[in-house]
This record gives structure tokens, C-alpha cells and sequence, in this order.
């Protein structure tokens, strides 16, 4: 074990970080991306420091693979851009940069200070950067040249103990952004970790502060519980956090009222589990699906129901208007949701033909039930 050092305001070396060693960590290097390496080590070669953070560091410790590499530097968006050619900066506050390398993207950030507190945007340096990662086991950066993890804040025996501990202090880490409320139990749920009593009963005080949060930003945090393989979890944690009536308010509240509901509701998440683990890459569509399966079922006696061609249009966009409501503040694309509909219509044994392209402007009275899914379905 290492140690890293800064000086104090005297000039004296002051301890700042463990360093833990590959026999230490044992992150194996063969589970770095090459090009994650490359952006490392190029921007180390052009004198900038570098590093992988953040979730991969997290998911290479537990021995998960992870599904980005994120990378920070002390080089500026600019700067960085300049460095590689196939890069675009982003964001128009909080500036960043991604660099393509095929289909992958990475994101490749510069250290943020913590002189406007944990969400400001002016540069810093690494020793301030910490202190603005939300959790310890989000708070460790990884060497991939010396292999080397630089931990400032005990995450590597966090993550031993199993154990979610904010960096940011309590009375600000909510206040400051409350969707890391969102993101403590979904490292919680997805890991199996546990966290502390003061985190719990924090985030339960601090759930209307999600009230206010843009759709745009609820919708990203939904659309990454859905394609986690562990949204039963997420979602079984996130109700008894007093949290998933901010995600899907109309969906709790059923679940509230009626225990069936939940039952079922609860058993398709399992299933969308069992999906993703199972196909990655399935559509949206097609997981959204089990979302609002419960629903529709509410909302006529399919079975009984008479589908009479000019009856069967209205249905349908009576169908559509109410999960669009349902599902909301998610605004998930207007595709995947006719999809997700349409699936679910079929497994109740009702076929509907969707049109092929759907434009921004098109109401959803086109599309007719069709009395013969297998057909629809084709
Ligand atoms: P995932 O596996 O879902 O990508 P992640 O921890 O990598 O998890 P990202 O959103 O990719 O999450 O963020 C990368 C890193 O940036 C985090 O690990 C954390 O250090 C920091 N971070 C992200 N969002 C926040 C936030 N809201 N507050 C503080 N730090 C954050
Ligand atoms: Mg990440």
C-alpha cells in the first residue's frame, strides 16, 4: 500500500490517499478497454494527468465488466478536444468530451473544483474533484499505466464492506442534486450493498425534492433502471424510499391501492429482468411493454370487448393518450411507446397495425385493431 501527498498550507506533506497496488486491487488489466487505455495514455504522453473514474473503477473492483469507461483529466474541454480528432464537446454548462471510437463513446471530463460546492462547473484539481463524486464507491481513480487505484476517501473498503457512504456531506448531497438519491439505491439494489441508516433516513426526508427535477432528467434515470437487468430491485427499493412516486406517480399510486396490481406489476419487472439479461439490446419498446401491461389491463374487459373496425380506432387512441399519461413525467419516444402498446395488445390476444412511420405531428387514430394478431403481428 501507497500514499499519496499534498502539502499544507506550510509546505508540509500532508497524507491524502491510499494507493492501492495491483496485488491489491486486482483489477485485472485485460478488462480495460483499449481504447479507453489509449485516451489515457495519450493525454498522458501530450503531459496532461489522466485517469479512468468513477463506475467502471466500481464495477472492476466488485468484478463486473463495466458498460463505459468514463475518463477526467487536468486538460480543459478545448484542450482535449484538440488532443483527439474524432471528439465534440458537450453540454453547455457543465462542458465535457466525447470521443468516438466507433459505435463507443467516451467521456472524458476535466476536474471539477469545489469552489461553488458539489455542482459547479469552474475547472479544479483532482485532490477538489473528489470531493464532488457523489459516493466513495464512485470516488476511486484508476492508473491503467502503473495500474495503480487512488482512493482519498476509503471507497476500496467500502466497496469490501458492501457498504454505499456519500463523500458529499448529508445536509448538502441532496439539496445540491436530488437525483443521487436515485442513483444511492440503484448502486444499492444493483450491487447488493447496503446503506447506512443516516443515508436512508435522509433520503426518505428528502424525497419531494425530486418534485421539481425535469422530465428530461427523470426519463434518463428510468430509461437506466429499465436497461439494468435489476429494475425489480431498484423499483422494490425505490418505493420503500418513498421515491418511485417522482418516477411513475400514477403506477405507485395503483400499487398503493390495490395489492393485485402490485403483485403483478411486480412480477413484470422480473420478467423485464429476465429480458435484458437475456437480450441486451431489445428494443425499448419492448420493455417498456412490461411497464404498462398492468395497465392497459385496467382500462376495458379485453376479453369481452367488441372490436367493431370504427370502435377498435378509438380504443386504440383512447389506449395511447392514457399510457402516455400513465407513464408520466417519463417521456419516453413516441415509437417505442406505440411498440410497447402494440405488444402489449397482442399478448391480450388483440392484433393492431401500427403505422410504419409516424410523424412528429400524427395522431394516433391511424392505426385499426386487426381481429387476427398472428397477422398484425407480421
Ligand atoms: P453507471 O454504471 O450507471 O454508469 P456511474 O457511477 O459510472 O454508474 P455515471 O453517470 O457514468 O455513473 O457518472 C460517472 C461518475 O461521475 C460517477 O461514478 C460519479 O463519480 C460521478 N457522478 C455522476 N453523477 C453524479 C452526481 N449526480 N453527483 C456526483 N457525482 C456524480
Ligand atoms: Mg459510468
Amino acid at each position: 500500500m501507497l500514499f499519496r501527498y499534498s502539502r499544507d498550507k506550510r509546505g508540509k506533506p500532508v497524507r491524502k490517499a491510499i494507493v492501492y497496488t495491483k496485488d491489491e486491487h486486482k483489477i485485472p488489466r485485460e478488462k480495460i478497454d483499449r481504447d479507453a487505455f489509449y485516451i489515457v495514455e495519450h493525454l498522458r504522453n501530450c503531459g496532461c494527468d489522466a485517469y479512468i473514474v468513477g463506475g467502471a473503477v466500481r464495477d472492476l473492483i466488485v468484478g463486473k465488466s463495466p458498460k463505459d469507461f468514463d475518463i477526467v483529466t487536468d486538460a480543459t474541454p478545448s484542450r482535449i478536444k484538440k488532443l483527439f480528432r474524432n471528439s465534440r464537446i458537450i453540454g453547455k454548462r457543465f462542458r465535457l468530451v466525447h470521443v468516438f471510437f466507433g459505435e463507443k463513446i467516451f467521456e472524458v471530463s476535466t476536474f471539477r473544483s469545489i469552489c461553488e460546492g458539489s455542482v459547479g462547473n469552474s475547472f479544479g484539481t483532482m485532490d477538489e474533484d473528489v470531493q464532488r463524486r457523489d459516493f466513495t464507491l464512485n470516488a476511486l481513480y484508476y492508473d491503467p499505466i502503473k495500474e495503480y487505484v487512488i482512493d482519498y476517501v476509503g471507497g476500496v473498503e467500502d466497496i469490501r464492506k458492501k457498504v454505499v457512504k456519500p463523500v458529499i456531506p448529508l445536509d448538502r448531497i441532496f439539496v445540491d442534486d436530488p437525483v443521487r438519491m436515485l442513483r444511492a439505491v440503484k448502486f444499492a439494489s444493483t450491487l447488493g450493498f447496503k446503506m447506512p441508516h443516516a443515508l436512508k433516513h435522509k433520503i426518505r426526508k428528502c424525497s419531494p425534492l425530486l418534485s421539481p427535477i425535469s422530465p428530461s432528467r427523470l426519463t434518463e434515470e428510468m430509461l437506466k433502471i429499465i436497461n439494468s437487468g435489476h429494475s425489480y430491485e431498484i423499483i422494490a427499493e425505490a418505493m420503500e424510499m418513498d421515491l418511485y412516486m417522482y418516477l411513475q406517480p400514477i403506477a405507485s399510486q395503483m400499487i398503493f391501492d390495490d395489492k393485485k396490481f402490485e403483485a403483478s406489476y411486480m412480477e413484470h419487472l422480473k420478467e423485464l429482468d429476465a429480458l435484458v439479461r437475456e437480450h441486451k439490446d431489445a428494443r425499448l419498446g419492448k420493455k417498456l411493454a412490461f411497464l404498462i401491461y398492468d395497465f392497459i389491463t385496467t382500462l376495458t374487459d379485453w376479453k369481452q370487448e367488441v372490436l367493431t373496425k370504427s370502435a377498435a380506432g378509438e380504443l386504440y387512441t383512447k389506449t395511447w393518450s392514457e399510457c402516455r399519461h400513465f407513464v408520466l413525467p417519463i417521456n419516453p419516444q413516441r415509437t417505442e411507446l406505440e411498440y410497447a402498446i402494440k405488444d402489449v395488445l397482442l399478448k391480450l390476444g388483440v392484433g393492431v397495425r401500427i403505422p410504419k412511420k409516424i410523424t412528429k405531428n400524427a395522431v394516433a387514430t391511424k392505426p385499426g385493431f386487426n381481429k387476427n394478431p398472428q397477422k398484425a403481428a407480421q
